[in-house]
């Protein structure tokens, strides 16, 4: 029989590590977990390693590394624990593992999931936002190592399933017209545009039909986050912003679809639970069981379709605006929304400011060509700074 397959879970407390563990723990003869990462709630941390038994855990700091190590001891586990992005690194690049899952959040996910794809890792990337930073870099990167890159954010996932094995020779050139990306338009997609001013952070969070981390849950709300996603899926598909259509489709059961030449429409269909995205990948090219119950169309009964009103989501039009200048724009664009995105949950910005801010310091910043890691972080640093003076000065 052949060997599990040893898999690093970065961000396995968040939403997308604990689905993961969920399908891996259905297939104990395919997959081992190698390690697990958290940043905080490390309570939890602890209980998921005493579940599956990795050979390591990563905190962010030494006293909680101190702390997990005792517990873990005393719980008859010899899991190892590491420290900070150094220690993500490390179990990302791991001799022994095969998989790395790329399940961080934000920026900091970054470096580890490059890591992974520089040690040529099978690497399933949920982090778009590492992806939407360096975008030309990172996929150098994928080029160079050879390495297998499978998307996990749903519509990316849907895309893939719905191209051909030779996709990467051009979207062109296999006879496809354009990307529909689906979004469900989230929360307020229907409310109306004055009471926006006024929503609380646990409305924009209340998504309708997934459920997630806080970050993405805002993102969908705003939908920066199909933004992201059309970033995300220029440079995953190697296509531009103007072969992407985003399709509004509240019922999230269609997960985006391809449109090729000859009139076909081809679309992956399922139950909004992300388990269905990553049994695929971590199978891929065979399928696999992932607790996701079967789709059942007669009590969805029906799908509806709109196209986006940027006035409403005003995100939309500043990451296209983003994804076409390139350059150094997607990063200041991901870095304003991490700060905004953070203001408004701990309710120091409105929610229209969010989009307020990263017109403004997007405008305030000019683009330039990023041919190396340390400018992505450097533009990132700087746009950080132009977005706390921002809200030193708007914020509450
Ligand atoms: P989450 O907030 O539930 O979990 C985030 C994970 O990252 C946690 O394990 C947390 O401990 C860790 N983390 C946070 N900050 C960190 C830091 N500075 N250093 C190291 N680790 C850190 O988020 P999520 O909803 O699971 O989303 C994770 C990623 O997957 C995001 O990039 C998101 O856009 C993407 N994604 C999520 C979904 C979903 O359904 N939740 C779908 C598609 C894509
Ligand atoms: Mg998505």
């Amino acid at each position: 029989m052949t060997q599990p397959q040893q898999i690093t879970v970065l961000g396995a407390t968040g939403s997308v590590g604990l689905s993961t563990l969920d399908v891996i723990a259905r297939h104990p003869s395919r997959y081992k977990v190698f390690a697990l990462t958290g940043f905080t709630r490390l309570d939890e941390l602890l209980a998921l390693c005493v579940r599956h038994a990795p050979q390591f855990a990563v905190v962010p700091t030494t006293a909680g590394a101190r702390q997990l190590q005792d517990d873990l001891h005393a719980a008859g586990l010899d899991t190892r624990v590491l420290v900070g992005e150094g220690g993500l690194c490390e179990v990302s690049a791991h001799p022994l593992v095969d998989t790395v899952l790329a399940a961080i959040v934000g920026a900091a996910g970054l470096r580890p999931t490059l890591a992974a794809v520089e040690a040529g890792k099978k690497v399933l990337l949920a982090n778009k936002e590492a992806l939407v930073m360096s975008g030309a870099l990172f996929m150098q990167a994928v080029r160079r190592s050879g390495t297998v890159l499978l998307p996990l954010d749903s519509e990316h996932n849907a895309i893939f399933q719905c191209l051909p094995g030779n996709y990467a020779d051009g979207l062109g050139a296999i006879g496809v017209r354009r990307i529909l990306l689906t979004a469900s338009g989230g929360p307020f997609r229907e409310t109306p545009l004055p009471q926006l001013e006024h929503v609380s952070p646990e409305q924009a969070c209340a998504h309708p039909n997934w459920s997630m981390g806080r970050k993405i849950s805002v993102d969908s709300a705003s939908m920066m986050n199909k933004g992201l996603e059309l970033i995300e899926a220029c440079w995953l598909f190697d296509t531009t912003p103007a072969h992407i259509e985003v399709v509004i489709h509240p019922q999230s059961v269609i997960h985006s679809m391809v449109d090729y030449l000859d009139g076909s429409v081809l679309a992956q269909l399922g139950n909004p639970d992300m388990r269905t995205p990553i049994a695929h990948a971590l199978a891929w090219p065979e399928r696999i069981e992932s607790g996701v119950a079967p789709l059942d169309l007669f009590s969805i009964a029906r799908l509806d379709f709109q196209a986006p009103d940027e006035s409403r989501f005003p995100c939309l039009r500043l990451a296209r605006q983003a994804a076409q200048a390139g350059g150094s724009a997607p990063a200041v664009l991901n870095a304003v929304n991490e700060i905004a995105v953070t203001a408004f949950l701990d309710r120091r910005i409105r929610f229209p400011e969010i989009a307020g801010m990263i017109d403004e310091v997007l405008n305030l910043e000019p683009v330039v060509a990023v041919s190396e890691l340390e400018a992505v972080f450097e533009v990132d640093a700087k746009a950080r700074a132009l977005a706390r003076q921002w809200l030193s000065r708007n914020a509450r």
